[in-house]
């Protein structure tokens, strides 16, 4: 669609699924001047975004990743401006390995041409950053200052805020149960009527297969259960515990752990054993008792002496896992380009949402990712849309 026909008549977007990702293409559609419509089956961040850690993180070894940052990086920037929380208590990559080391040193210069500071950290500094630290077996890490947490529940009211102030509407416990296409755009069923519009966003996370199906498109999304749990300490410790993360391109355990506040710590593991799809609606959305084990293993491994540590309360979300393990954000058929899908985005679809809502918004607006060229890559084409 043209600008001028845009501005005469903008188009009604329906998003499906008001997470991070439909709230985050919510907000850059109406923003573009959409009119725009979010219908979410439950509550604001009630799927896989209320469950998440939260981190938003730079420390990767791919250019093409760092570049959807530097993209995300821009919006949370100028959401913080506008009060958002963004805690920038930094993140610590560890590196086992010289190689890693070395691919570290690339990531620090592509990060800082992304206009990111990036520092590399030899094992023997690295108590500067955790004191309380056992390097064993560590070659070093990479630590980003500027890169932090921010609390997905207060990112995402603060999303549905703004959408309100630009005009667009959400409706929660609305849950869209059918589709049929009419001349220029689609009705949706929903539980609560019917909802007409030009455009639809399937943003529904781990549903996002169910929600293809409504609309009569195949989507290869796969629900990866992961499990959280708080670390409780004596007292609080003198210093605030960055992100720490022991995983470089699928090697290390997966641990990782993050200041939450004083005298709590939260702990997860990014790597499962278990590739199993789950089912979202039933699925036990608690910690098990032998992952807290293996967990507490590894933290005692990593942070031997930390005062007093015990675990608290666990839970258990899930990541929205494609083939390839980079999202989808584009239509799934060529010949139907206002079914636009934003999914998949597995353990990042916090940190990559404003990038992901960007390209979505894109999309449903002008039929190509033109702020983000070059992200067509990340429609879900035949080729990626695999099981
Ligand atoms: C334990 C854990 C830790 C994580 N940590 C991080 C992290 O530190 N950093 C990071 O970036 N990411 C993290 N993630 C990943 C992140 O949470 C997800 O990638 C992200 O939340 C996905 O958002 P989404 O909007 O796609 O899905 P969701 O948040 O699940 O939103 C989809 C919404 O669609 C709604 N919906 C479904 N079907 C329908 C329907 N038929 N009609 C209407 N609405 C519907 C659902 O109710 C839901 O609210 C973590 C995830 C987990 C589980």
């Amino acid at each position: 669609m043209t600008a001028e026909a845009q501005a005469t008549n903008p188009p009604h977007v329906i998003i499906i699924g008001a997470g991070s990702l439909g709230l985050c293409a919510a907000v850059s559609l109406a923003d573009g001047g959409a009119k725009v419509t979010v219908l979410e089956a439950k509550s604001i961040a009630s799927g896989s975004t209320g469950r998440s850690v939260g981190v938003v993180g730079t420390q990767f070894t791919d250019p093409d990743e760092i570049l959807l940052r530097r993209y995300a990086f821009q919006h949370f920037a100028r959401w913080e401006d506008a009060g958002l929380h963004f805690n920038h208590i930094g993140y610590l990559r560890l590196a086992r390995t010289t190689a890693q080391m070395a691919l570290f040193e690339r990531s620090v210069g592509m990060q800082a041409e992304a206009g990111f500071r990036a520092k590399l950290y030899q094992a023997d500094e690295l108590h500067r950053l955790v004191p309380h630290m056992d390097v064993t077996g560590l070659a070093g890490g990479i630590f980003g200052p500027d890169n932090g947490f921010l609390d997905p529940h207060e990112l995402c009211m603060f999303l549905a805020e703004r959408l309100k102030s630009l005009g667009g509407r959400l409706q929660q416990y609305c849950t869209v149960t059918g589709a049929t296409r009419q001349k220029g755009g689609y009705r949706l069923e929903t539980t609560k009527g019917v909802v007409d519009g030009d455009v639809v966003v399937n943003a529904a996370g781990a549903w996002a297969p169910l929600v293809a199906e409504i609309l009569g498109q195949t989507l290869h999304v796969r629900p990866e259960r992961h499990e959280g749990v708080m670390v409780l300490l004596d007292q609080p410790l003198d210093y605030t515990m960055p992100m720490v993360m022991d995983l470089v391109n699928g090697e290390g355990t997966g641990l990782n752990f993050r200041h939450e506040k004083s005298g709590e710590l939260i702990a997860e593991i990014h790597k499962v054993d278990s590739t199993r799809a789950e089912n979202p609606d039933d699925y036990n959305e608690q910690c098990d008792e032998a992952s807290k084990i293996h967990l507490a293993e590894l933290l005692l491994e990593r942070l031997p002496h930390l005062p007093g540590a015990r675990l608290g309360r666990g839970w258990a979300g899930l990541y929205p896992v494609t083939a390839d393990h980079r999202p989808f954000v584009g239509p799934i058929d060529a010949r139907e380009p206002n079914l636009v899908t934003a999914a998949g985005a597995g353990g990042y679809g916090i940190q990559l949402a404003p990038v992901i809502g960007q390209i979505a918004a894109d999309w449903a607006l002008y039929g190509a990712p033109v702020s983000t060229p070059g992200m067509e890559i990340l429609a879900p084409s035949p080729a990626r849309n695999i099981a």
